[in-house]
C-alpha cells in the first residue's frame, strides 16, 4: 500500500469512529495560521492516549513536548474532576497558543504548561516534590528521549505508564549506522527500555495521516 491509501483509511477512520470534534479542529487550525509545524499526533493516537489515561485511572499527567496542546486536549479530557495534566514546552510562542487552545477547548484549569527545556524544568518538578505520575507522554526533542525516559522514571511510581512518540521513523530506526540525532536518541531509549529492569516495554509500528512512525509503551515495574 501506499502513503495515499494510508491517508485514506485514517480519514476513513477518524470518520467512522467519530474521533474529532470543532474543538480540536479549531485548535489544529490555530497552530496552522500560527505557523507552528503539523507534527501533533494523528486522531487516533489522540484517542490512544485518552483510553489509555482512562484505563489506568490516570490523574496525574506529565506530557514533554506542548506543541499546540492537541495531544495534551486529548490527554486532560481522559482525566477525573480532579485530574491534571502538566505539559513542559520549549517555545514561548508554541506555550501561548497551546494556552489558548486548552482554554478554547475547555480544559485549560486541568492543564498546567511549564515553559523552557525540558531538561531544565524536569529537574524543577522533582524538586517540588510532587505526587508521582501516573502516565508520562514523551514526545520533544528526540536526541533527549534517554534522558526523559530517565526523568520519567524518577517522577514516576510503580504501574506508572510511559509513552515514547516516533520511535519508528520511517523506518531509520533501525539503521545502527545512522548519525542522525533522534535516531541515536531513540535507539538509546529502546535499549534502555529493554535494559532497565525498573522497565518493561514494548513498540508498535504505525502508518496514517503521519506516515510510518511508531510508539513505545513502557510500564514502571518498580
Ligand atoms: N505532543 C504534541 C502533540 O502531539 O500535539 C506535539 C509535540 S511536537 C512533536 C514537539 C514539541 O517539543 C515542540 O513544540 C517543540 O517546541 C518542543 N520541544 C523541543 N525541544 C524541547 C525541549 N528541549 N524541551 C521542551 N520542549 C521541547
Amino acid at each position: 500500500t501506499t502513503e495515499e491509501t494510508w491517508q485514506t483509511v485514517d480519514s476513513y477512520l477518524t470518520d467512522t469512529l467519530g474521533l474529532s470534534d470543532p474543538a480540536l479542529e479549531a485548535g489544529l487550525k490555530a497552530a496552522d495560521a500560527a505557523g507552528l509545524p503539523r507534527i501533533a499526533v494523528s486522531a487516533e493516537a489522540g484517542k490512544l492516549l485518552n483510553l489509555l489515561v482512562q484505563i489506568t485511572g490516570a490523574r496525574r499527567v506529565l506530557e514533554i513536548g506542548t506543541l499546540g496542546g492537541y495531544s495534551t486536549t486529548w490527554l486532560a479530557r481522559g482525566l477525573p474532576g480532579d485530574g491534571k495534566v502538566i505539559t513542559l514546552e520549549y517555545s514561548e510562542k508554541h506555550a501561548g497558543v497551546a494556552r489558548a487552545n486548552l482554554d478554547a477547548a475547555g480544559v485549560g484549569d486541568k492543564v498546567e504548561i511549564r515553559v523552557g527545556a525540558a531538561l531544565d524544568t524536569l529537574p524543577q518538578l522533582e524538586l517540588e516534590q510532587l505526587e508521582p505520575f501516573d502516565l508520562v507522554f514523551i514526545d520533544a526533542d528526540k536526541e533527549n528521549n534517554p534522558n526523559y525516559l530517565r526523568w520519567a522514571l524518577r517522577l514516576s511510581r510503580p504501574g506508572t505508564v510511559i509513552v515514547v512518540d516516533n520511535v519508528v521513523r520511517n523506518g531509520a530506526v533501525a539503521d545502527a549506522a545512522s548519525d542522525r540525532p533522534d535516531v541515536l536518541g531513540t535507539r538509546a531509549a529502546l535499549e534502555y527500555i529493554a535494559e532497565e529492569p525498573r522497565l518493561d516495554g514494548t513498540a508498535l509500528q504505525t502508518v496514517g495521516s503521519k506516515g510510518y512512525d511508531g510508539f513505545a509503551l513502557a510500564r514502571v515495574v518498580s
